[in-house]
Order: C-alpha cells, then sequence, then structure tokens
C-alpha cells in the first residue's frame, strides 16, 4: 500500500481496518476526494488558458500594430537572444527571420555599425531610449531612429526607423534657406548699387528692401522706410497715378515694366520733390515682388524747361522765334476770344538797318537788336507776346488792349526806341522802327493769324513808305 494510503488509513482507522462498510466509506472518502482535485485542476487550467489567450490576444494586437508600422522592428530577451523579427518597410529587408535565436551582438548589422552597438550595449540596464544613428549596412547608408523600450520583465521591443528622407529633406530645407538668404543678399547688393533709387515690396505693399539713393531721394533713413506702404511717401495728388500704374503692374507678366510715371514724393517736411517712377513685377523665390525705380527728375525737369526755352526763343535776343509767336498769339486770341476782349496785333521793322550793319559792323547791329528786344520787354506787360519774325522785324501782341491804347502804346514805344542810346565800342548808336498794326475786336479773332499777319506787315509798308519812324494802323 501507498504510504500515504497507509498513513491515512492509520489516521482513520487506529483500531485496524474496519469492515467492508467501513471500508466502502474510506473508498467513497478517497473518491470524493480525487473528484474534488480534479475539479481543482480544471478550474486552474481553464483559468491558465484564458490568461494565456488573453496574452496571445495582447501579443496579436502588439503584432499587428508592429507590422502596420513602416519600421523594423525586433524583440530581445535579457540575454540578449533576438526573439522576433519584423523587417518593416526596409527594401531588401535588413534583417529576416533567419537571424532569429541569435544574440544580437551576432547580427550582421550590429556587427557593422559601431553605433548600434554601443546604443544596445547594457539594455537591461538601462532605461527606455531613442537616439538617431548613422548606420551603414552592406554599402548603403542609412540614418535611423532607433527606439529601445523595455516592454516586460524579459523582453525589450528595438524599433528602427528609416528617416534617411526625413533627415534629407531637412537638409534640404536648411540649404534652401541658406540659399534663400544668399539670394536675398545678392539682390540687396544690387539693389544697394544701383544709380537709381529702387524700391521693393510684397504684392500686399510692405516695403523690404530699399537701396540708399532711394533714402535720399525720400529724405528718410532706410530704417523709417522699410515695412512701410509705400504710398505714404506719395504726395495725394499723385496717389491716382501711383495706384494705377501700381496695379497694372500686377496685372502684366514678369519683366514687363509699366510705362513710367512722374509722381511727387511728400519729404518729412511737408516739401514736394518730382520724381519719376516706374513699376515692374519680379518672381524671387517663388516670391512675387514689385520693383518700383525711381529717378530724380527735378534736373532733368530743369533741363527740358531750358531746352523748351531755347527750342521757342530767339537765341540772339530772347525774344520768342516765329513758331512759338504764333503759338502763344493763338493762345492769347483763345483768350480773348474767352474774355470777348480785344487784341492789337503790332509789326515793326528797324529802319536802314543795313546801314548800321554797314557803318559799325555786323557785331554792332546785334547789340542794336538786343538792346531794343531788352527795352520792349521791359516798356511792356508780361501778357503781351513779344515775337522776332526775321532779321530786324518783329511782332508784338498786346491782348485785352483797343486800338485807342494799342495805338497809344505803339506810338510811346516808337519814341522811346528813337531815344534809346546803345553804345557800341566809342559809339552811340540810334535807331527809329516803322509800325504797322491792327486791333482785331473779339468777333474778328476766329481771323487765322497767317493772314492778320499779312495784313498788319502791308501796314508796316505802308509806314516805310510814309518816310519811315511812323505807325500806320489800320
Ligand atoms: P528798311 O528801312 O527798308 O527796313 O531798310 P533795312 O536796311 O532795315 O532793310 P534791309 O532789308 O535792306 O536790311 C535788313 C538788314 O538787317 C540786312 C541784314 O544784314 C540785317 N540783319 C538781319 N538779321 C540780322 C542780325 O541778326 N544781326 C545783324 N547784325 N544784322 C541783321
Ligand atoms: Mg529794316
Ligand atoms: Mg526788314
Amino acid at each position: 500500500m501507498h504510504r500515504l494510503l497507509q498513513r491515512q488509513t492509520k489516521r482513520l482507522f487506529p483500531d485496524g481496518v474496519p469492515d467492508v462498510e467501513g471500508l466502502n466509506d474510506f473508498l467513497e472518502l478517497v473518491d470524493s476526494g480525487y473528484q474534488n482535485f480534479e475539479e481543482q485542476l480544471m478550474i486552474t487550467e481553464r483559468s491558465l488558458d484564458i490568461s494565456c489567450n488573453e496574452l496571445t490576444q495582447r501579443n496579436n494586437t502588439l503584432n499587428l500594430i508592429l507590422d502596420a508600422l513602416p519600421d523594423m522592428s525586433l524583440w530581445i530577451d535579457s540575454k540578449e537572444v533576438v526573439k522576433d523579427i519584423r523587417s518593416g518597410n526596409f527594401e531588401p529587408p535588413l534583417l529576416t527571420s533567419e537571424s532569429n535565436f541569435i544574440k544580437i551582438s551576432d547580427l550582421e548589422l550590429v556587427k557593422q555599425s559601431p553605433e548600434l552597438k554601443q546604443f544596445i550595449e547594457g539594455y537591461q540596464q538601462g532605461s527606455n531610449k531613442t537616439a538617431d544613428l548613422n548606420i551603414n549596412y552592406d554599402g548603403v547608408q542609412y540614418i535611423m531612429r532607433v527606439k529601445l523600450t523595455n516592454i516586460s520583465k524579459n523582453s525589450w521591443l528595438l524599433v528602427f526607423r528609416d528617416i534617411y528622407l526625413r533627415k534629407k529633406l531637412e537638409e534640404l530645407q536648411k540649404q534652401q534657406v541658406e540659399h534663400s538668404k544668399r539670394a536675398a543678399m545678392q539682390l540687396q547688393e544690387l539693389v544697394n548699387a544701383a544709380p537709381i533709387g529702387i524700391i521693393i515690396c510684397s504684392p500686399q505693399l510692405e516695403i523690404i528692401m530699399v537701396n540708399e539713393f532711394s533714402s535720399q531721394l525720400l529724405n528718410r533713413s532706410k530704417k523709417e522706410v522699410v515695412h512701410r506702404n509705400p504710398i505714404e511717401f506719395i504726395a495725394s495728388q499723385s496717389h491716382s497715378v501711383f495706384k494705377s500704374r501700381l496695379n497694372r503692374a500686377l496685372d502684366c507678366g514678369e519683366g514687363f515694366t509699366v510705362t513710367p510715371c512722374d509722381l511727387m514724393l511728400l519729404l518729412p517736411d511737408g516739401r514736394f520733390r518730382q520724381v519719376e517712377f516706374s513699376f515692374s513685377k519680379l518672381y524671387f523665390e517663388q516670391q512675387q515682388l514689385i520693383i518700383m525705380s525711381i529717378t530724380d527728375i527735378e534736373e532733368r525737369k530743369s533741363l527740358e524747361s531750358k531746352l523748351r526755352t531755347l527750342a521757342a526763343t530767339d537765341a540772339l535776343t530772347g525774344a520768342f522765334n516765329r513758331r512759338s509767336f504764333q503759338q502763344q498769339t493763338e493762345r492769347a486770341i483763345n483768350t480773348c476770344r474767352r474774355w470777348k476782349a480785344p487784341l492789337t496785333v503790332i509789326l515793326f521793322d528797324i529802319d536802314h538797318f543795313k546801314q548800321v550793319n554797314d557803318q559799325f559792323g555786323h557785331a554792332a547791329g546785334d547789340e542794336v537788336l538786343i538792346a531794343l528786344v531788352r527795352h520792349i520787354q521791359q516798356s511792356t506787360r508780361d501778357m503781351d507776346i513779344l515775337g522776332r519774325l526775321g532779321g530786324e522785324e518783329f511782332g508784338l501782341i498786346l491782348p485785352n488792349t483797343t486800338s485807342e491804347i494799342g495805338y497809344d502804346t505803339a506810338q510811346r514805344l516808337r519814341r522811346e526806341i528813337e531815344n534809346i542810346e546803345i553804345s557800341y565800342e566809342d559809339n552811340e548808336l540810334k535807331i527809329t522802327v516803322s509800325i504797322g498794326m491792327t486791333t482785331l475786336a473779339y468777333t474778328e479773332l476766329s481771323t487765322p493769324i497767317d493772314e492778320v499777319l499779312n495784313r498788319v506787315d502791308g501796314y508796316l509798308y505802308l509806314a516805310k513808305d510814309s518816310g519811315r519812324n511812323c505807325v500806320v494802323q489800320k
């Protein structure tokens, strides 16, 4: 009999094994004991099953997650043995299931990468960690973010994510930023070196770049100009031109320059400066910019006006030449027509001028012409128009002048001229003029000016015929 059973029997039957009935009771007791034990065993097994299932399920979920990730992952136990490998999206795979159950330090991948080797070393004692490692494997360069996580008492998860592209992108981005900075600096240098004012604006009209020339033209430091809207520096009377040209520039293509326009700048002290603005559009580093170039035209304007004067006047005397005399006369006629005012037309010619030249020389004659014009200009109103129509023949228009006043004026001028003393070298030169004149009532002002001048020329020659130094009025 079994030792245990013997001990139990003795305990149950200290006075010896009982009869059959008693033995039956005993056997029932033993049976029920076994049954109990089996039931317990089943319960334990079932609960073990359940927790096993749970664990498997949990592992399956984890595996599914790991499978779904592009990362390469592997499990290692505390003895450095690789348990489960997922190669992730690495193509070709860096690790295959053949590496299962070998020591991590024996993996070719670890052997070839000192950084990885160092990262893994002593992982059992360390805490979770992450690092970006340069891994050279089979001649291919990888940049990997490696993450070591302690999952349970005996297992660690090592996840590798390929961040090569991301790093390269970051690098490219950095290079791009550097490039942009360099390009912006080059642009600034170009702008600074330009011999005209240059302002560069964003399409939102924020000034982002300005050169020394512009800051001089605006009478403001660069700092006072940057980040402002250029319209702040334009005088209000030029706002509409500025806006329309700017919109035209925005509408047209790159490199196209809008016809320049003259604008007034508003200077800090309230004065104005006349400048020429031209607008164009530029794409710089994928950004659309507006370039405004500013030229100082004060000098040009004054040159233009000098040229205009030169073109309009007779070089010797400064009186209007024939062409501009006619233009000015037409303008005066229009004004008188509006005023319903009369206009007096006078033509005069120096008498025997040839003799002056012959006697004292051409230069003396020139002096006479100059003195004569100077005198008449001083002796007439600003609105009167004096023109040199030929050698020593002149026209004088007196707007808003009746025939009486016109006649008096003509006579007065004739007398004054008679008395002018022109000194030339040691000589006192004297001249007289013959005058022809007419006065147009405002109703006659539509007569063509050539016709009027021809008519008056006739009166002038009548004056010559009448003995010179006189006025013929018709
Ligand atoms: P008349 O009284 O009939 O007008 O006689 P005149 O001598 O004034 O007229 P004529 O037409 O015979 O001569 C005009 C002279 O004017 C001839 C010409 O040399 C001179 N003359 C024309 N233009 C100039 C000029 O710019 N300078 C000088 N010095 N003389 C000029
Ligand atoms: Mg003459
Ligand atoms: Mg003449």
